[in-house]
């Protein structure tokens, strides 16, 4: 059953997700800042195995905080960062929100790294915090 889809900005990739995520994070860390040209990044985490890619994806790795190794997929032809694996997580990928069709589905839960955030950004009070990442 399809739970959301989205899609890049030139529309060559595009994804379906056959679960609802794990869980949704906005992360203010510097790798997420740098990595989508925003203050801060918005991941869904989902089952790795119920995503369905179609499009050509390039990837680039690099290592995280803790060691593990972080990919980053986006679309080859417009650039936009779609999906992002950490090979520490089995069976998971996180999927950028700003990808995403069904944005009322986009309900993050806590705010990650607010150490390392951007001193303007606003923060929903509602929602937890944490200084890095929680272990
Ligand atoms: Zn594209
Ligand atoms: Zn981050």
């Amino acid at each position: 059953m399809l739970v959301f889809s989205g899609k890049c900005l030139c529309g060559k990739v595009t994804y379906e997700s056959h679960a609802e995520p794990i869980t949704i994070f906005n992360c203010h860390c510097e790798d997420c800042r740098r990595a989508t040209g925003s203050v801060f990044g918005t991941n869904l985490f989902v089952p790795e195995d119920k995503v369905e890619i179609l499009g050509e994806v390039s990837s680039y790795s690099h290592f995280s905080d803790s060691g593990s190794t972080m990919t980053k997929k986006f679309c080859n032809n417009c650039g936009s960062l779609l999906f992002g694996k950490n090979s520490a997580k089995i069976n998971v990928i996180s999927i950028r929100a700003g990808t995403v069709d069904q944005i009322e589905l986009i309900k993050p839960v806590i705010n990650l790294f607010m150490d390392s955030r951007v001193p303007t950004t606003s923060i929903n009070k509602d929602l937890k915090q944490a200084s890095r990442m929680p272990s």
